[in-house]
């Protein structure tokens, strides 16, 4: 196993600003260890490209563990907040969105298959490496409404403005072109 991917392990549970990005679960489930660190949205660009915008972190609190049938898992919960097109009147509207998962981690498609339903499968790569980023961005993505709308006490559906009905006088007055083009005729 190459050094690199060794996360030094201080404690079962890190509490740091930020997530690790590519980890080994194998590894990790073995020592149980547990992260509540934020993941920086802007890293996450297929969020981002959903939604209008999202400031806020993804904030994660997320456990490496085996349950009782020995399959290897990731539990926990992500949540942030980003603003969506509201669809009623399309404005801006600020929507939470918080995801509980519980993972089952395999290295291919025949672990997967024998995974309980309860456990949604995440492929690790060869070396049992995992991109915890892009998992929680898909947990997150998957959170989001389809059809997000403000409470409909907020919503503020947009009427269309009369026209005004204020007459004009100067349209009056300038030269109507049919005019000036039967004019031009009779030369
Ligand atoms: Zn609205």
């Amino acid at each position: 196993m190459t050094q690199e991917l060794c996360i030094p392990i201080m404690s079962r549970t890190m509490a740091e600003a930020r997530l690790p990005q590519r980890v080994d679960a194998a590894k990790l489930v073995e020592v149980n260890q547990r992260f509540t660190a934020d993941i920086d949205s802007k890293e996450l660009s297929r969020l981002s490209d959903a939604v209008e915008s999202c400031d806020a972190p993804v904030s994660c609190d997320i456990e490496f563990d085996r349950d009782e049938e020995r399959n290897r898992i990731l539990t926990g919960s992500c949540k942030t907040q980003v603003v969506m097109i509201c669809q009623r009147c399309l404005g801006p509207v600020t929507i939470p969105v918080e995801s509980d998962f519980q993972l089952g981690l395999v290295f291919d498609d025949e672990q997967a298959k024998q995974l309980p339903r309860r456990l949604e499968p995440v492929e690790l790569d060869e070396d049992a490496r995992l991109d915890l980023w892009e998992t929680l961005e898909d947990e997150v993505l998957l959170a989001l409404p389809s059809f997000p709308t403000h409470p409909e006490s907020e919503c503020q559906i947009k009427q269309p403005t009369p026209e005004t009905t204020a007459t004009d006088d100067s349209d009056v007055k300038r030269p109507n072109p049919f005019d000036v083009l039967a004019q031009l005729k009779q030369k």
